[in-house]
């Protein structure tokens, strides 16, 4: 299956499965090997950290996004919402990303 792959760094997506469903967020960082990414403000894990004086880091919690699965997000369309993704090829031969509903292109 394709379709994880054509998420990209930046894109806006929708949450379409599991805690976060509904939510949407901007992609932080992907990573295709494993099949995941990671959404602003979505999944996000309370990591303990311990106080550091030497680099200036105070104990406590932080916040921080957790990485989700690739298959639970779909790109957002300014025009209809979340979508499915078809590719197409430009006239200059350029390979984009369109919304499978109404044809817009979705790269910039
Ligand atoms: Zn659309």
């Amino acid at each position: 299956m394709a379709i994880g792959l054509d998420i990209r760094k930046n894109d806006e997506v929708r949450v379409i499965a599991g805690r976060d469903r509904g939510k949407t967020g901007r992609v932080l960082e992907v990573e295709p090997r494993k099949r995941r990414l990671y959404v602003e403000h979505v999944n996000m894990i309370k990591r303990h950290t311990r106080p550091n004086p030497a680099k200036q880091i105070r104990g406590g919690i932080l916040e921080k996004e957790g990485p989700i699965h690739i298959s639970n997000v779909a790109l957002v369309c300014g025009d209809c919402g979340p979508t499915r993704i078809q590719h197409r090829q430009t006239a200059a031969g350029k390979k984009v990303r369109v919304c499978a509903k109404c044809g817009k292109v979705l790269d910039k």
